[in-house]
């Protein structure tokens, strides 16, 4: 690759983090709220190394990604760098330790088994608890039946650090009342368990907006960044 040609990629990497940075400070405001207290997380899936080192030439700090074995190699690869990394996908209890080692945040904490591999008496991760808003289990996320033991499971289990719940909107459904409906679990199962459990991990490319609106603190974003995602391969 030509520097001109990486030139204009890095280009149009910042137009398209500015234009994110503008929607989320206008919803933000919309809100009244702070933008401050909103993180977004670039989701860097399929995307090479090079596409990350290039975002945290930009100032991004906070990278999330969904499969453990790429993770953990670009995380390898960029350890010169001041990066914080979010789990954001479906896991493998037994995938669990080897994402510890260097993941800061697990946002798809979904089931008892999980959280048992998670636990640990020396290092502590921040853990998200994910709501599946289906009634498709194959989603990802615990059912909201499920919610309340779940979260109890987590603020037992030494090595997890309750920070709050995540979600994905359904498809084909409006995402507001989707992020409505995660804001209500988080006053009425998590809050009254865990004071401190306040974070709300929700919000894509698409429908950062709405998540906003609903008290989103952590939105995960890919496509609107990254460009479109290579094919997997
Ligand atoms: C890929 C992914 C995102 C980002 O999606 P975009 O639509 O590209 O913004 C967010 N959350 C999860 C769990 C993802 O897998």
């Amino acid at each position: 690759m030509s520097s001109e040609h990486a030139g204009q990629d890095l280009d149009r990497l910042r137009e398209r983090l500015l234009a994110v940075r503008d929607r989320v400070g206008s919803a933000a405001r919309r809100a009244g709220r702070d933008a401050s207290g909103i993180t977004t997380i670039v989701v860097t899936k399929f995307h090479p190394a090079s596409l990350v080192r290039d975002l945290a030439t930009l100032g991004v700090s906070d990278i999330g990604e969904n499969r453990h074995q790429e993770a953990q190699a670009k995380a390898r690869e960029l350890a010169d760098l001041d990066l914080t990394w979010h789990f954001i996908g479906q896991l493998q209890s037994k995938k669990a330790r080897q994402v510890r080692a260097y993941a800061r945040a697990i946002h798809s904490v979904d089931r008892p088994a999980l959280v048992d591999a998670l636990r640990s008496d020396e290092t502590s991760v921040d853990a998200f608890v994910q709501v599946n808003l289906t009634d498709d289990p194959g989603r990802g996320g615990v059912a909201e039946a499920e919610l309340p033991a779940l979260v109890e499971h987590v603020l037992a289990t030494p090595g997890l650090r309750l920070r709050g719940l995540m979600a994905v909107a359904p498809l084909e459904q409006p995402a507001g009342p989707a992020f409505a409906r995660v804001r209500e679990l988080s006053e009425t199962v998590v809050r009254p368990r865990e004071p401190t459990a306040t974070d709300l991990s929700m919000g894509m490319s698409h429908d950062l907006e709405d998540a906003v609106a609903e008290g989103a603190t952590h939105l995960r974003i890919g496509t609107a960044i990254t460009g479109n995602r290579p094919v997997a391969g």
